[in-house]
């Protein structure tokens, strides 16, 4: 998202755009210049928010740890943007956890900056596989409708 940048005098494209609410309680995006790396703001929800039903961006998380819970792989992730759901998948039948799980977060640019800050990084002794999940969703289950 696109922002004026007062260092530089002109408009950037905002790197680390993140949701944010104004002391006022209105809603603003806020990111750095990609080029100073001062800080920018953007009053108002930004295209993809204002489309409640929009991107949401679904994120597929491989490789975990047994130990990972959802609330520990939501705080990972919330560091990154706004979660609005996580799951961890876990066998049907020994309720054990299968090793990876799906995150969804609120628009794709807060997605895409999870993806590209978590994919490897180590979470309990393994190294995370995060990819953007498959935008069709397999009906077997439907769980995650
Ligand atoms: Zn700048």
């Amino acid at each position: 998202m696109e922002a004026y940048c007062m260092k530089c005098r002109t408009k950037r494209e905002m790197k680390d755009a993140e949701a944010v609410t104004m002391k006022n309680g209105k809603p603003a995006t806020q990111g750095v210049c990609p080029v100073c790396g001062t800080k920018m703001f953007r009053i108002g929800r930004s295209t993809e928010q204002v489309n409640k039903s929009g991107p949401n961006m679904r994120i597929y998380v491989g490789n975990l740890s047994y130990e990972v819970t959802e609330e520990e792989l939501r705080q990972e992730f919330a560091a990154f943007g706004e979660v609005t759901s996580v799951t961890i998948i876990t066998d049907k039948y020994s309720g054990r956890p299968k090793g990876f799980g799906f995150v969804e977060m609120a628009s794709v640019s807060e997605g895409q900056a999870a993806i590209a800050g978590l994919n490897g990084k180590t979470l309990k002794d393994r190294a995370l596989n995060v990819d953007a999940a498959r935008p069709r969703s397999d009906s077997r289950g439907g769980r995650f409708g």
